[in-house]
C-alpha cells in the first residue's frame, strides 16, 4: 500500500467503513487531488469524463478542397474537408472534441495500435433528401455496435447518443460534400485506436476517436451484376470465441490474402464456411442471405444465426425486420410473396447445393452499408460450381423488394424512424 493511500483512507475516516470497501471510488471522488495521489490508484471506476459535445472546438480549413465530379467517386478514396478528433486518456476520459482540416496524425512509433491492432471502425451513411434535409440511416446501431467492439478490445466506451450529435455537426460542416444522384451518399467512417506509447500488450492509457467522411457512388453503376463467390475450404474468417461478431480492425487484414486466392480462381469474393460442416457464415465483408423455395410453394428467406462468428449487420437486421413485418402482415411490402417464412438458422452447403441441383433456390446475397444487396450467382465449392438463380436485371425476386424499401427509407422516399434528420 503506498503511503498517500494509507494517508487518503485517515482523511476519510468518516464513512471509514465504506472507504475500505470500496477504497479506490471513495479516494477518487473525496480526497486531495495532488499528482502524487492521483498516480497511485487505478482509475476504474472514477469518474472520468465522457464524450461532451458542449466542449466541442471547431476550426474550419482555411482552404477547401474543389468537390471532385460524382462520376469520378471511386469507393473510400476521396475525403471531405473536416474530421472529428476525441482524444481519450485513462486519468481524465474523453477530451474536448475537435473538428479540424481533414489530415494526417502525428503518432509515436510504439503506439499499441500499430503493434497490435488496437483499432475498431464503423461504416454508416448519410443521403441528401429530396428537400435537401440530410438523413443518417439508423446510426443509434452503429454507436452501440462501435461500443460493443470497443468493450471486446479494451479501448475506452462512450456514450453513443454524444458522439452522434458530434458526427451531425461535422456532417452539417461538410454537406456540400454529400453527392446528390441516385444512388450517391457520403460514407461514414468513426474509428478508435489505442495510442498508448509502450510496447506492451494490455488496455491502452491513450486512445484516439477519430471520424472521417467519403462521398460515394452506386457500388453497381451500371445496374446489379451478380458476383461469384469461392467457398473456401482452407481459410476461416471466424471461429467459435474468437472475434467474428465485432467490428475489429484485426478481423480484416488476414482476409486479403484469401480474397487473392478467390480472385486469381475467378471469383469475386470468399464465401466464409465454418467446420466440417461447411456452416456458411458470411461473404466477403457483408452478412449472407438465402432464400428457399418450399414445397408448399412459399418462401424462406434465411441467415445464419448471430452465433458470436456473424458480425451483426444494420442491414441484415433491416432485411430481417422488413420481411418479418411483412410476413406479420405489420407492413406489407410491395413485391413480396405473402407466403414468407423468415429464419435465422444454420444453413450447410449441402443444402444450398441439393437446393441448387433440385431448383429449390431462389437467390443467394451479400448485405452490408457499402453495396446494400449484392446479388451471387455461381459459387465454387470443391472444384465445381454451383449455379444460383438471379432475376430480371441481375437481382431476385426478394432482394429487389428489400432494396427498394430499403433505399426508399434511406434516401427518405419512404418515411420511416430508421432515417434519422441531422
Ligand atoms: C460491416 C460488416 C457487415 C455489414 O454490416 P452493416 O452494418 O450492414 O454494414 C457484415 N459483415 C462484416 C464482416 C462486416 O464487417
Amino acid at each position: 500500500m503506498s503511503l498517500s493511500f494509507a494517508r487518503s483512507l485517515r482523511t476519510l475516516s468518516v464513512s471509514g467503513q465504506h472507504a475500505r470497501r470500496f477504497p479506490y471510488v471513495l479516494a477518487w471522488s473525496s480526497a486531495p487531488s495532488s499528482a502524487r495521489f492521483q498516480s497511485s490508484f487505478p482509475t476504474t471506476g472514477a469518474p472520468l469524463a465522457d464524450i461532451d459535445p458542449s466542449r466541442l472546438e471547431v476550426s474550419p480549413t482555411p482552404s477547401p478542397k474543389p468537390l471532385p465530379a460524382s462520376s469520378t467517386l471511386k469507393f473510400g478514396h476521396t475525403f471531405t474537408d473536416h474530421m472529428l478528433t476525441i482524444p481519450w486518456d485513462v486519468k481524465s476520459g474523453w477530451g474536448a472534441p475537435q473538428i479540424k482540416p481533414y489530415g494526417p496524425f502525428a503518432l509515436d512509433p510504439s503506439s499499441t495500435v500499430l503493434h497490435y491492432a488496437q483499432t475498431i471502425f464503423e461504416g454508416m451513411k448519410a443521403y441528401k433528401d429530396a428537400d435537401g434535409k440530410i438523413r443518417i440511416f439508423r446510426p443509434d446501431m452503429n454507436m452501440k455496435r462501435m461500443n460493443t467492439s470497443a468493450s471486446r478490445i479494451a479501448l475506452p466506451t462512450f456514450n453513443g447518443a454524444a458522439l452522434l450529435e458530434l458526427i451531425k455537426d461535422l456532417v452539417r460542416l461538410d454537406q456540400q460534400w454529400i453527392p446528390t444522384e441516385p444512388g450517391h451518399s457520403l460514407y461514414i467512417r468513426p474509428s478508435l485506436i489505442g495510442t498508448q506509447k509502450a510496447i506492451g500488450v494490455g488496455p491502452p492509457n491513450e486512445a484516439l476517436l477519430f471520424v472521417i467522411m467519403s462521398p460515394v457512388g452506386p457500388y453497381y453503376p451500371d445496374g446489379f451484376k451478380p458476383v461469384a463467390l469461392y467457398g473456401t475450404t482452407e481459410f476461416v474468417r471466424a471461429a467459435p470465441g474468437g472475434t467474428g461478431a465485432f467490428k475489429l480492425g484485426v478481423n480484416y487484414a488476414p482476409g486479403i490474402l484469401p480474397q487473392q486466392h478467390a480472385a486469381k480462381q475467378g471469383y469475386a469474393q470468399n464465401l466464409w464456411l465454418h467446420g466440417p460442416e461447411h456452416y456458411i457464415t458470411e461473404v466477403g465483408t457483408m452478412n449472407v442471405f438465402v432464400v428457399f423455395r418450399k414445397d408448399d410453394g412459399g418462401y424462406e428467406l434465411v441467415t445464419p444465426p448471430l452465433d458470436g462468428m456473424i458480425l451483426p449487420g444494420v442491414t441484415r437486421d433491416s432485411v430481417l425486420t422488413l420481411a418479418r413485418e411483412h410476413a406479420s402482415s405489420k407492413n406489407t411490402i410491395t413485391g413480396l410473396p405473402a407466403n414468407l417464412t423468415v429464419s435465422e438458422r444454420p444453413v450447410t452447403m449441402k443444402e444450398v447445393k441439393e437446393a441448387s441441383d433440385s431448383g429449390k433456390i431462389v437467390e443467394l446475397f451479400g448485405a452490408g452499408t457499402a453495396a446494400i444487396i449484392s446479388p451471387v450467382d455461381r459459387i465454387g465449392y470443391l472444384g465445381d460450381d454451383i449455379h444460383i438463380p438471379t432475376g430480371e436485371g441481375g437481382m431476385g425476386p426478394i432482394s429487389r423488394a428489400v432494396w427498394t424499401e430499403l433505399v426508399g427509407r434511406q434516401t427518405g422516399i419512404i418515411p420511416s424512424d430508421w432515417s434519422v434528420v441531422v
